[in-house]
């Protein structure tokens, strides 16, 4: 109930602009947002390698409404890319295709995440193409496929959640594609998606043996310590190392984990989001987990 609360909150515009704009927002996001600018970011991203965890970078955002906006999302990633090149490490950036223009054009879109494939493919980076409701998928799926065979850097993400995830994962695999394997944070009819929790967890372990049996080096992004036991089992089992694939997890989130696997010679990649357009993606996280509520607002008033 709470959950379906925060995921029809992520979509209300008035109080969108109420919480962006207060000024408390900085207290309330710092737990999972790095900041709201690019040196904010960088300096999150190089605390974490010195960690020794990974980082990909997301510009908030999504949604936009003119082609203006679509090019200006580009430039920040085409800045972001650069501070990446400057620092030498090894992060990648994370990207939504409807911050990039898709609900405008197909065309627009792939012009402006062309632009940042061939910036990624020149630094040794990759874009990893975020996956949105479900009404986005299929032609999500069609741009990555196209950025694919052109550029050859970048990472789909498939949802467990879903029932056609199944056929995806197999596409993927035939096509070298490398998948980012996650439930699912969004809002569906159980007409595509398994409404129950324990459905979708057992896809996730289905998916992601799949993956690792034939997947092009996958991501399993997850806080879930089942479905990092059940990724780590079937690795052993079928003689993959912990260089044939990553974790994922989001920043502030399971840190104790984070830091865990790390120490047993895994690789994990954290997805660290900076900028101002936090609201929806702030909500999310509190879908997956009401309880942080209290947690922020513990936070709140602590300063
Ligand atoms: C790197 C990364 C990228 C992602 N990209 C996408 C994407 O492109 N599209 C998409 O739809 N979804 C994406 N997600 C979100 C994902 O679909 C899930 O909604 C989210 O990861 C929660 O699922 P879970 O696997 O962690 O398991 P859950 O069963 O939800 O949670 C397992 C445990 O993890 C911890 N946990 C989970 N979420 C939180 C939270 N918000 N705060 C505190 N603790 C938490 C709790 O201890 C919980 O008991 C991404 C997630 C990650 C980690």
């Amino acid at each position: 109930m709470l959950r379906q609360t925060f995921l029809f909150l992520s979509r209300h515009r008035r109080l969108r602009r109420w919480f962006e704009t207060s000024r408390h927002a900085g207290r309330l996001t710092a737990r999972f947002i790095a900041g709201e600018n690019l040196d904010d970011v960088m300096l999150v991203v190089r605390r974490l390698h010195a960690a020794r965890l990974l980082a990909t970078v997301d510009h908030l955002g999504e949604n936009v409404t003119t082609a203006s906006e679509a090019i200006s999302s580009r430039e920040v990633m085409e800045r972001t890319l650069d501070a990446i090149a400057g620092s030498s490490l090894p992060a990648t950036v994370s990207i939504k295709l409807t911050q990039f223009g898709l609900d405008l054009s197909d065309g627009l879109c792939v012009e402006n995440v062309s632009v940042l494939a061939r910036q990624a493919a020149a630094i040794g980076s990759r874009v990893e193409i975020d996956m949105e409701a479900s009404e986005y998928v299929d032609r999500t799926l069609a741009v990555v496929e196209k950025l694919h065979a052109e550029f050859g850097c970048v990472r789909c993400v498939l949802q467990a959640y879903l029932h056609r995830t199944l056929d995806d994962a197999r596409r993927m695999n035939a096509l070298g594609i490398p998948v980012r394997l996650c439930k699912g944070a969004y809002k569906e009819p159980p007409a595509i998606a398994f409404p129950e929790k324990a459905r979708v967890d057992e896809n996730y372990v289905a998916l992601s043996r799949l993956l690792l049996d034939a997947g092009a080096y996958p991501a399993f992004a997850t806080h879930d310590p089942r479905m990092i036991a059940a990724v780590r089992e079937h690795a052993a089992r079928t003689g993959r190392t912990p260089a044939d694939f990553e974790f994922q997890m989001l920043y502030g989130i399971r840190r104790d984990l984070q830091q865990q696997l790390v120490e047993q010679g895994f690789r994990v990649r954290l997805y660290v989001p900076y900028g101002d357009a936090w609201y929806p993606y702030f909500m999310r996280r509190l879908a997956e987990r009401p309880a942080n509520v209290f947690f922020i607002a513990r936070n709140l008033l602590r300063a």
